[in-house]
């Protein structure tokens, strides 16, 4: 923990992301120092109502501990996927949680009686890495999450781009083979459907019959020389290419930043994905590559930093 001195670092803000499997929590004050951490299981099976119920449990045990370590919590972030109109405060719609136009700055600031920031776990994560992690110093990168799924968050000078209707850098729709695998969104051939980590697992288990292969396994065994190990990373690889390609040239970012699960694979994704990258470009600048810093906690600090920014005490790098 960095040693406090400014008083305005003092306050403590108490933050939420909200997974389809995991709900990340913890008390941090500064710009993003935490000060505790907790996490607990999503359970999505049991329904809407009751996820929204394990979230007011999860933010009054934080605001337990807050009140308790002498530094009482004066606001609260909540971030989750899907959807997300932060300007309404509301989860417009999310598959993994099964929720429909849910209310939640107003629920949960109605519960603690705090200010809520609300906002989108990708977003949120962008936030994180542009003011704390590999997006530092650099006015106009993409944040990008390999994981169960695959999204971005477009920043500029510090800020993701939300979209009219909340719904901006979805990337893992992005069609990039017309006519391939049906995808969950109800189109077919999304990026989503040949290059996220479940799309590696499950495309590896439709080739071999072998069930329970994760998408590091599948990456270790192409390294090892598997021909259907190779072939399907090797198909991600280039559908992942073609998805950032066609970012690239709408965008034209500085940096690319990569995370989630996938992204710890280092150098087998990350030097084929930029001689990919490259072989697509023509007039445009090649964007640095970069693995993301924060790792599985972006999400959660970029909700405590939109909490502090509620507080007014938020300090850019
Ligand atoms: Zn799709």
């Amino acid at each position: 923990m960095s040693e406090q001195t400014a008083a305005s670092v003092d306050r403590s803000v108490i933050a939420l992301d909200v997974g389809g499997t995991q709900i990340k929590g913890g008390v941090f004050t500064g710009n993003g120092t935490v000060q505790h951490s907790e996490q607990w299981l999503t359970r999505a099976e049991r329904g809407p109502n009751a996820v929204i119920d394990t979230i007011l449990r999860c933010a009054d045990e934080l605001a337990g501990l807050a009140t308790r370590s002498g530094r009482p919590a004066e606001a609260v972030g909540i971030v989750v996927p899907g959807i997300v109109d932060e300007t309404a405060g509301i989860a417009v719609h999310s598959t993994n949680l099964a929720w429909h136009k849910v209310p939640m700055r107003h629920t949960l600031a109605k519960h603690l009686d705090l200010p809520v920031a609300f906002g989108h776990d990708v977003r949120a994560g962008g936030l994180a890495e542009a003011r704390l992690g590999a997006g530092r110093g650099c006015h106009s990168f993409l944040f990008v999450p390999l994981g169960t799924g695959i999204a971005a968050a477009v920043m500029t000078d510090g800020q993701a781009l939300p979209g009219a209707h909340g719904s901006a850098g979805e990337l893992g729709h992005l069609v990039v083979r017309p006519g391939g695998d049906p995808c969950t969104c109800g189109s077919h051939g999304c990026l989503e459907t040949l290059a996220s980590a479940s799309a590696i697992a499950r495309r590896y288990t439709h080739a071999t019959g072998e069930p329970h292969v994760t998408a590091q396994e599948v990456d270790r065994r192409a390294q090892a020389g598997d021909p259907e190990a190779t072939r399907i990373w090797g198909e991600a690889i280039e559908a992942l290419a073609d998805g950032l390609a066609t970012t690239v040239t709408l965008l034209d970012p500085e940096r690319i930043i990569l995370g989630g699960g996938l992204a710890k694979a280092g150098e087998t994704l990350f030097a084929p994905l930029r001689t990919a990258l490259t072989q697509r470009l023509t007039f445009q600048h090649a964007p640095q590559l970069l693995p993301a810093e924060l790792g599985h906690q972006a999400g959660c600090l970029g909700s405590a930093l939109l909490a502090q920014d509620l507080l007014g005490n938020h300090s850019r790098p």
